[in-house]
């Protein structure tokens, strides 16, 4: 076991480090304003090198490990989260589907793409009517000669109306139950194929959250990614790994609150001495790094365990369980530290909190990942229904 950062992650964290400084921290305020992150900002990541670092280079990627992307997102989150997200979509969740499951012509058609930015994908699970029950999705895709019929409706999708591509969760030929469902990948130019607008949310509002339906879509059977059938485990096993990516967001995110608030209360002087002269703040301050060091090695432990960027479900509903409550804990702390000015929209405290609340929900909630957690201890299937 090796707690130390090679020498090579080291050069990649300092060059991240100095990148998010110019490029990305003085317009974070901006993008969360107008609630638009530009195409032209999302170029620079994948020109930087970010998109398609988990991807081997025969398709276009950077063929690094998984706990490198870790630290490329955990150095962005600590100035922009929605920086940060765009990176985990490019290098974990709907991209490592396709290169663990896809098919080599797929592999070869998309991945480069995604590398280069040329093109953006979303994931598209969620229903209105199969949030945490996924396996009630009810998206149809029926078999017609050389190509599926889609239909249905999927909200709450990451990048929805803005990204090329989304890698759509569906029922196959109305069999029932998980062995119904398989991935299929849909471009957003096919017909059939409708944005059908924003939902507002509280944070992370540079990259919308919207709606999408499906209505008599043609897709070519050569965009089924994962055919129904495989086992549901395995269909999902991709978005270990997205989950581990999102918790390195939430851990970025609360560095940059806890970074900030040190510095503002090491500062500020009441009673005539900094508040960092009173015991009880140098304790809040304790605390909150020892729960930044905790979530690190959770999310390290499970990046270093990757497989082609498949992470370890347990391992990964650990980290992301802790992690975005430890940020939650930690970002509200690092605005009671800066006082009323912590709450004020003048310091990034605020869009920090509001951003980082949704990771006890996005890619599946705590009481979700609880359960996963508790089927691995008990070592038995824990039904719902
Ligand atoms: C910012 C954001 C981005 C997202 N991006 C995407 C995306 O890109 N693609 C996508 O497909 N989805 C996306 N989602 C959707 C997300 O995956 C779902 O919100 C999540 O799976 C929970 O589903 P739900 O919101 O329908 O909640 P529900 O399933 O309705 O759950 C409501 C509450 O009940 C609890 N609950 C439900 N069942 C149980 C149970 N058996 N035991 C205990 N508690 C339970 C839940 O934990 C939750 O607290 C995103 C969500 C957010 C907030």
């Amino acid at each position: 076991m090796n707690f130390d950062y090679s020498t090579a992650q080291q050069a990649l964290i300092e060059k991240t480090r100095a990148f998010a400084l110019a490029e990305i921290a003085p317009f974070a305020v901006k993008w969360d304003q107008d609630e638009h992150i530009p195409r032209s900002q999302i170029q620079k990541y994948a020109d930087a090198g970010y998109f398609g670092m988990t991807i081997p280079t025969t398709y276009g990627g950077q063929g690094r490990s998984a706990l490198d992307a870790i630290l490329v997102i955990e150095e962005v989150a600590r100035h922009c989260g929605i920086s940060g997200r765009l990176i985990v979509d490019h290098n974990f969740g709907a991209a490592i589907t396709i290169l663990n499951f896809g098919t080599e012509e797929q592999r070869q058609r998309i991945l480069p793409d995604l590398c280069q930015g040329k093109a953006l994908i979303s994931i598209g699970m969620t229903e209105p009517d199969a949030g945490s029950a996924l396996t009630d999705l009810r998206t149809a895709a029926t078999s017609e000669k050389d190509h599926y019929i889609l239909n249905g409706t999927k909200h709450w999708i990451t990048g929805a109306g803005e990204r090329e591509y989304t890698l759509v969760y569906a029922r196959f030929d109305g069999v029932a139950g998980p062995k119904g469902i398989g991935a299929i990948l849909v471009h957003q130019d096919m017909p059939g194929f409708t944005y059908a607008g924003r939902i507002p949310s509280m944070g992370v509002r540079g990259v919308q959250e919207g709606i999408l339906e499906f209505h008599q879509v043609r897709v070519p059977k050569e965009n089924l990614v994962v055919p129904a059938g495989s086992a549901f485990g395995q269909l999902m096993s991709a978005y270990n790994g997205q989950r581990v990516g999102a918790s390195a967001v939430a851990l970025g995110i609360a560095q940059g609150a806890y970074d900030f608030a040190k510095n503002y209360a090491d500062q500020r002087q009441q009673f005539g001495k900094r508040i960092t002269d009173f015991q009880v703040n140098q304790f809040k301050l304790a605390d909150m790094a020892i729960e930044l060091d905790a979530a690190r090695f959770l999310i390290y432990r499970a990046a270093s365990h990757a497989k082609a960027a498949i992470t370890d479900r347990y391992e990964s509903s650990v980290a992301k369980v802790y992690v975005s409550e430890m940020a939650l804990r930690v970002t509200n702390e690092a605005i009671q530290l800066c006082g009323a000015q912590g709450y004020s929209r003048h310091l990034p405290l605020e869009r920090m909190m509001r951003d980082v609340r949704c990771f006890t929900l996005a890619g599946g909630s705590a009481e979700i990942q609880r359960l996963g957690i508790a089927t691995k201890i008990l070592g038995r299937a824990l039904p719902q229904h």
